[in-house]
This record gives C-alpha cells, structure tokens and sequence, in this order.
C-alpha cells in the first residue's frame, strides 16, 4: 500500500498527547483533540492508565517520560496533553470505585494533577492540558471534560 506522506521536511508538531492504550477511546480521544481543542498534528503516545505510567515511573529515562521528552525535545511540542478515562482497567476499572462516578472523576483528576506536576518539573514552560474521558448516559457516550 502507497499512501501520501503529509509531513514532507517537517520535524516539528504542536502537542504530545498522552492517552490510555484502551480501544474504547483513543479513536474519540483523537476526535476531541482534533475538533474541540484544535490540534492537528501531535505525538500520540499510549501507554495504559495514561497519568498512572507517569506517576510511576522513576526518572526521565524511563518509558512513560519519554514518551513526553521525546515529543518536546524533538519535536518541539508547545503543548502536552494527558487523558484519562472512566473505567480505566489499568487502575481496577470503575468496579474499584463501586459505582460512585463523582469519586472516580475526583481520583482521576487526582492522578492527572499529580502527573501534571511532575511533567512540568521536568519540562516547565510547556502548556499542560489535563483531560478526563468520563462515561455518561449508563455508558452510552463519553463526555471529555478539562481539567483544571
Ligand atoms: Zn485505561
């Protein structure tokens, strides 16, 4: 298969994006920031719980930080965005939270924040947008919420 290379002589992009591996959203995830926060070209690493791989990782050398190193260093990203999402398997799914949607999105934004911090230690000047793909209607759509 041929297809045409879009970004002939260019190295740079505008954001990282940071999402889950989960099937159930990065597609949507990838509508999101396209339509409703205007970016078009972004680094989309996934790696599972998203925030989680970058609270747990120990330095910048590891994975989940280079994932974003990467990104600004290389490509040169003014923009980071992490998203998390409901029912999240990587820390438990929403079973962990016994179906208190409120305390789920409260943890979530939680770890989101955490990881924020963290990024910004070792990237500051970058802009960071937090993101939460909460599920809604008895889990018929997903509603992407900034978090602020
Ligand atoms: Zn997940």
């Amino acid at each position: 298969m041929k297809t045409e290379f879009k970004f002939k002589g260019i190295h740079c992009c505008e954001a990282v994006v940071l999402a889950c591996i989960d099937f159930r959203f990065w597609k949507e995830t990838m509508k999101f920031v396209e339509e409703e926060l205007g970016i078009k070209s972004y680094d989309f690493p996934k790696l599972p719980g998203s925030a989680k791989a970058i609270n747990e990782c120990a330095s910048g050398a590891d994975v989940p930080m280079a994932c974003i190193g990467v990104p600004c260093d290389l490509h040169h990203v003014g923009k980071i965005v992490i998203a998390n999402h409901s029912d999240c398997g990587a820390y438990g799914g929403s079973a962990k939270f016994n179906g208190d949607d409120e305390a789920e999105q409260k943890f979530h934004e939680s770890e989101l924040k955490k990881a924020e911090e963290k990024i910004k230690a070792q990237y500051p000047g970058k802009e960071v947008v937090l993101v939460y793909a909460k599920l809604v209607d008895d889990g018929e759509n997903i509603d992407f919420l900034r978090v602020d």
